[in-house]
């Protein structure tokens, strides 16, 4: 798995960092950033938990061997 975070998209609601605060973390700015972009298995539920809550689809999950599901301008400024 790969996670990264869509920050044109992400609004800032936090429910990522609640869900999986060990791989998500808010700036000074609000926005969201990915801690790591590999998260460990152990963390992979939360990491899908927090994809599923967030309200603009900021958090962007690749499983491996799966092409990425953010739209291609997604990828432009991500963290
Ligand atoms: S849940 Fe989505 S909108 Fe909220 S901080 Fe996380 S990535 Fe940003």
């Amino acid at each position: 798995m790969r996670v990264r975070i869509a920050r044109d998209l992400c609004v800032g609601a936090g429910q990522c960092e609640r869900s999986a605060p060990e791989v998500f973390a808010q700036d000074d700015s609000g926005l969201s950033r990915a801690l790591t972009r590999t998260p460990p298995a152990a963390q992979w539920p939360a990491v899908h938990e927090a994809a599923g809550l967030c309200p603009v689809g900021a958090v962007v999950v690749t499983e491996d061997g799966a092409a990425d599901r953010a739209a291609p301008d997604d990828r432009r400024e991500t963290s």
